[in-house]
């Protein structure tokens, strides 16, 4: 059981997650988000539909597949789009004692040099969330397409980032080959849709979040 839209009521009971960020109606913008990759087979093509359209992206990748293909990494960070944490070995927190966890992002952060952080699956214990924003951007998503999901359709995953997404939401695609089939119908067709409405694409930075983030409680920062 999943939603496809983050409840408002939910983004406010995690206030220190990102959900969404701030845009101005002149000037709407989505991020797209790609989650547990890279890999050869797919990343690429999706870094050319992203291009075609002069389109940014966020790419939380996961550890395991940036030790296998370095160079499939370099051409998402050559290509201007950023990326984020999602674990070494896209490990469930609800399922995972603290220490090792931390320790496996850790060894992830590291690797890709970056502070912002998606749990697998989304899933945090309280102790998790916790100890994690005080070192780490974490960001969730505001709108998922569903293209993990073997019972939806490709159209069903257009419909629901299309009759969900607002301008600022950061919406979930993945590049995984569970995905693939979708994926590769979905994102040229999502990029055309936005684009003849006048949105942009934009990536996530830790910058960016400091500045346009909805997030409003006091934060500390530790690192
Ligand atoms: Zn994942």
């Amino acid at each position: 059981m999943y939603l496809i839209k983050t409840p408002r009521v939910i983004q406010k009971l995690f206030p220190n997650f990102h959900w969404r960020l701030q845009s101005s109606v002149e000037k709407p913008t989505l991020y797209l988000t790609f989650d547990d990759g890279p890999i050869p087979h797919l990343t690429p093509w999706v870094l050319e539909q992203l291009d075609r359209f002069g389109a940014k992206a966020t790419f939380f990748c996961v550890g395991n597949n940036v030790r296998r293909y370095p160079e499939v990494l370099k051409q998402v960070l050559d290509a201007g789009h950023t990326v984020g944490n999602h674990t070494t070995h896209h490990l469930d927190g609800w399922k995972t004692d603290n220490v090792p966890y931390f320790h496996d992002i850790r060894h992830c952060a590291v690797q890709l040099k970056t502070s912002l952080f998606r749990p697998p699956y989304g899933r945090l214990k309280p102790s998790q969330a916790q100890f994690l924003q005080r070192h780490y951007e974490i960001v969730m998503w505001d709108v998922l397409s569903g293209d993990f999901d073997p019972e939806l359709t490709p159209d069903d995953c257009f419909d629901n980032v299309t009759e969900n997404a607002s301008p600022g939401s950061i919406v979930v695609l993945h590049d995984s080959l569970k995905a693939e089939e979708k994926v590769r119908n979905i994102l040229p067709r999502l990029l055309e849709h936005y684009s003849e409405r006048g949105y942009a694409f934009d990536r996530i930075t830790p910058e960016l979040l400091t500045d346009r983030s909805t997030v409003t409680k006091p934060r500390l920062k530790t690192a």
